[in-house]
C-alpha cells in the first residue's frame, strides 16, 4: 500500500460510511500532512480496526476496511535530528523494518544542514522498498524536514520521549511499563526524539520537557545517532509484541 498517513478516530466519529473529523484532525491532515480533497488516509479506531478513508471537505468517506497483521498496535513517530552524511538512509530502512509509522527529520542546534528535496524522495523510496521487504501493511510517512522547535508542538501524543544519553534519566523501557501502551478506546501515538551526533543542547532538552516530553535513557553506553533510533524502536516493539504471549 502506498505511503498513507494514519490517524486515530474515536468510535463516536463514525457515522455510517462517513467519519466526522475534529478540527485538530483536520488541521493535522490538511496543514501538517498537506492532504487535499480526495486524498486517502488510514483511520484507526484503536481496537485493531483500520479503514481506508478519503478526505472529502471537512469529513472523510470510508472506502474499505483493511486487514492488518504486521503493524505495531500503536503509531510510532520518530523525530530524528539529521545526522551528517548518508547515515539517514540506513536509519530509514531499519526503522521501517522495525515498524515505525512516521519519521520527522529535524534540524537541531547542532545540525543545520537542510537536505535537498532529492534526499526526501530517496528516503521515501527506501521506506517503500523496506516496507515491501519486511511485509509491512503500510509504508511509513517521511515528513519534510523542519526545525526541532517547530516539531515539538506539531504532533499530538500523550507519550512523548526525548532520548538523552547523559543525565541519569529513567530507562525508556521502565517508562513504557508505567503507562498502558495499548488502550481499547483509542489508538495511541508514541513520539520518540533522537538527537544528532553532537547531541541535544541543554536548551533543546528544556524546551522538549516544557512541551511534555519525558527525557529517557537507552542504556549506559553512548550510542551513535544512527544506532539510537534502532535501539529505541527495538525496545518499544519488543515490549508491545511480547505482551500477548
Ligand atoms: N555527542 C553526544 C552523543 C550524541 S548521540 C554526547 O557525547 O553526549 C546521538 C543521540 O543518540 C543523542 O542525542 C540521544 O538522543 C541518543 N542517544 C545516544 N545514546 C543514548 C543513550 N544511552 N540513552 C539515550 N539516548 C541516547
Amino acid at each position: 500500500m502506498a505511503q498513507l498517513q494514519r490517524i486515530a478516530i474515536s468510535p463516536e466519529q463514525f457515522q455510517a460510511e462517513r467519519i466526522v473529523l475534529t478540527q485538530e484532525q483536520l488541521h493535522y491532515l490538511v496543514r501538517v500532512l498537506r492532504l487535499r480533497d480526495g486524498d486517502k488516509f488510514i483511520a484507526m479506531d484503536g481496537t485493531g480496526n483500520w479503514w481506508l478513508a478519503q478526505l472529502t471537505g471537512d469529513a472523510a468517506q470510508i472506502l474499505q476496511q483493511l486487514t492488518v497483521e504486521t503493524e505495531l498496535p500503536v503509531t510510532v513517530t520518530l523525530i530524528l535530528a539529521l545526522p551528517k552524511g548518508n547515515g539517514f538512509d540506513d536509519v530509514v530502512r531499519v526503522c521501517t523494518e522495525l515498524g515505525v509509522g512516521t519519521i520527522l527529520p529535524v534540524l537541531s542546534d547542532r545540525t543545520l544542514l537542510k537536505p535537498s528535496p532529492q534526499k526526501l524522495e530517496r528516503w521515501q523510496r527506501i521506506a517503500q522498498e523496506a516496507a515491501e521487504q519486511s511485509e509491512r501493511a503500510f509504508v511509513p510517512t517521511i515528513l519534510e524536514p523542519i526545525s526541532f522547535r517547530a516539531a515539538l508542538p506539531l504532533i499530538a501524543a500523550k507519550q512523548k520521549y526525548i532520548c538523552e544519553g547523559r543525565g541519569n534519566y529513567p530507562h525508556l523501557l521502565n517508562c513504557l511499563r508505567k503507562v498502558p501502551i495499548i488502550n481499547e478506546q483509542e489508538q495511541i501515538t508514541i513520539i520518540i526524539a533522537i538527537g544528532p551526533e553532537g547531541g541535544w543542547t541543554e536548551t533543546e532538552i528544556e524546551q522538549a520537557i516544557n512541551t511534555g516530553y519525558q527525557p529517557v535513557s537507552l542504556g549506559k553506553r553512548i550510542l551513535r545517532a544512527i544506532t539510537a533510533p534502532i535501539v529505541a524502536l527495538s525496545i518499544l516493539a519488543s515490549e508491545l509484541e511480547s505482551m500477548d504471549v
